[in-house]
């Protein structure tokens, strides 16, 4: 059965009109499930029990069941897992700011770039998720803290490049009027840098922010981070990253998390500045969140502190991320796995 949430309103319409109903019920439908919270088409009131009982014969409304939910002590994170009808289990993270909340979904179950330091991509990835699955994660997440969230970040588990086609009619359907209505500018999408999907995503002329996992001024370094590093080099991503910013007039974030001896010497920092030297972008500067399954140590205060003034003395802008939720587990994938071992799912590694 076909998922709702993966429709757009002008598919609802067509399907209403193929199936020998009035166009305007694909708006009342859509109203229901996105500004009512009400996922059971037999509860949809204005509706004719004859064209509830089409749609349920046609569709699923298929939102996650919640399994777990953490708190963060001082509350302005909440972590969620999630479970979908197949059984997959997957985590969704909402941070609470004065400016609004904002929410950071999976794309994927699991993740196939295998980054060193990521928790997400240890088993590999199991499936892209769709539109409406990612879709679905906001929804849930806004019922449960009874507020709306008006800010997205892809970051979740998964890389949205490597599931672009569902990621882009994602991307439509949040900011749809008639749907969650979130503005270009309030979404960021974060790559490893897939070169091609950047040049492809840049043609599209949306105003999201797109932020890059650089995470390491050379290539040399970098392939011993991140694999993909060996398949687009630096100079590859950063031409890219121009393209987009000549397409779109956005400035470019760089993510660059921060690991103790790896990556976060002075020597690396001026390399950074060079390299980034010029270009309409900014830096934010993670301290890598400790994963169980490998050895990356968080860098010390004094050598971020170190990190971030070389890059702001070279005229870099940059801003060192604010740790949230650290006591939940809240980087990427760690909650998930946690889960899976403790139910005997996964073997230890
Ligand atoms: N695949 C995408 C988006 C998901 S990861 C990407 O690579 O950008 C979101 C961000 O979290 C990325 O910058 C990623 O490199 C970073 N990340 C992953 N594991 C981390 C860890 N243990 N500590 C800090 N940042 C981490």
């Amino acid at each position: 059965m076909d998922n709702i949430l993966n429709l757009s309103l002008e598919e609802l319409k067509q399907w209403m009109k193929d199936n020998g109903e009035s166009e305007f019920r694909a708006k009342q439908v859509f109203h229901w499930i996105y500004k009512s919270n009400q996922w059971n088409f037999r509860d949809m009131d204005n509706l004719p029990k004859n064209t509830k009982e089409k749609l349920a014969k046609s569709f699923s409304i298929d939102i996650p069941e919640i399994i777990e939910v953490y708190k963060s002590k001082d509350e302005d994170t909440y972590k969620f897992l999630y479970e979908y009808e197949d059984g997959n289990i997957i985590e969704t993270v909402v941070m609470k700011y004065k400016h609004g909340n904002s929410i950071c979904v999976s794309t994927q179950i699991g993740c196939r770039m295998g980054c060193k330091f990521c928790a997400s991509t240890v088993d590999g990835m199991v499936r892209n998720l769709s539109s409406g699955e990612i879709l679905a994660q906001i929804l849930k997440a806004q019922e449960q803290i009874g507020e709306r969230i008006s800010n997205i970040v892809l970051m979740g588990s998964g890389e949205p490049l490597d599931n672009y086609d569902n990621v882009i009619k994602f991307l439509s359907l949040v900011n749809a009027e008639y749907s969650l209505n979130i503005g270009q500018r309030h979404i960021t999408l974060s790559t490893c840098g897939i070169v091609p999907k950047i040049r492809e995503l840049a043609d599209k002329n949306y105003q999201i922010t797109l932020a890059i996992s650089l995470h390491a001024p050379n290539d040399k370094l970098r392939k011993t981070m991140m694999p993909i590093a060996n398949k687009y080099s630096i100079s590859e991503i950063i031409e890219a990253c121009k393209y987009y910013i000549n397409k779109t007039n956005r400035r470019i974030t760089f993510e660059y998390a921060l690991v103790n001896d790896v990556n976060d010497s002075a020597q690396s920092a001026e390399e950074l500045a060079k390299l980034l030297k010029g270009i309409l972008c900014h830096v934010n500067l993670i301290p890598v969140n400790k994963v169980r399954e490998n050895n990356f140590e968080k860098s010390s205060t004094n050598n971020i502190k170190n990190f971030s003034n070389i890059l702001i003395e070279k005229g870099i802008e940059t801003t060192i991320r604010r740790e949230m939720g650290s006591d939940i587990n809240a980087a990427c994938g760690q909650l998930r796995r946690s889960y899976l071992k403790s139910k005997n799912y996964l073997k230890e590694v």
